[in-house]
């Protein structure tokens, strides 16, 4: 179990303003893990995933992905990491409303220059993937809050990413629908292999990940094995 963390976060520090959202965070997430990342409103979770997935560059402080760096490319290369290598689920998932389902899954895959038929075949194995089969045509306002998550979840996954970086990505749902959200995802993930860092409020969200961590004022807190 000596392997290298796939991702190695040293001293990241990140202000806005006057705010200082990370005062010093040390961050490894091994390979393969699901990661919970709890805490507070306003404590500094977003900012951290921001900064993890190349999306803020810290004001100082590392950000390792497989042993390259994040946090010192430029914005062009860190954009085509972030198309290429990682995947994002948002508490809303931010489909695109002029799109239908299947497009918006394929949507990773064209920008990555994929063939469109090729696209769209593979967005409707990805929306299978999550049970929705027979959704691809509609579009987001014809869906429900799940089966939008779900959409969201598809089309973050349809590149096969090393890592999944999901905000809250179950925050805007009632318990139930949250719980069939997550536990497709994660089934999928597992399968894949791929590597999670999840933020949750949800005590009962956390407790399907491998390992948690609590972030208070900017800082890694307690940390639960
Ligand atoms: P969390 O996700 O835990 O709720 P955030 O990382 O979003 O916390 O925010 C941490 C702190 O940084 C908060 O005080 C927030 O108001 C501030 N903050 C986050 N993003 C910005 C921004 N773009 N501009 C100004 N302040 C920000
Ligand atoms: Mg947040």
């Amino acid at each position: 179990m000596n392997e290298p963390a796939l991702i190695t976060a040293r001293g990241l520090r990140k202000s806005f303003g006057p705010t200082e959202a990370l005062r010093g965070v040390d961050l490894d997430v091994r390979r393969g893990e699901v990661l919970a990342v709890m805490g507070p409103s306003g404590s500094g979770k977003s900012t951290l995933l921001h900064c993890l997935a190349g999306v803020l560059v810290p004001d100082s402080g590392t950000v390792e992905v497989a042993g390259r760096s994040v946090s010192g490319l430029g914005e062009a290369a860190r954009s085509r990491l972030r198309l290429t290598e990682f995947g994002f689920v948002f508490q809303f998932g931010q489909l695109l409303p002029e799109l239908t389902a299947a497009d918006n899954v394929g949507l990773p895959l064209l920008l990555n220059g994929t063939p469109r038929a090729r696209a769209r075949t593979a967005a409707g194995a990805a929306l299978a993937r999550l049970g929705l089969q027979d959704a691809g045509e509609k579009h987001p306002t014809e869906l429900s809050g799940g089966q939008a998550q779900r959409v969201a979840i598809a089309r973050a996954l349809i590149t096969r990413p090393k890592v999944l970086f999901a905000d809250e990505p179950t925050g805007s749902l009632d318990s139930l629908a949250a719980e069939n959200v997550l536990t497709a995802m994660l089934d999928l993930v597992r399968e894949d292999g791929t590597t999670v860092v999840l933020i949750t409020h949800d005590p009962r969200t956390a407790a399907y990940a491998d390992r948690e961590v609590i972030v208070r004022d900017g800082r890694i807190g307690a940390v639960v094995a």
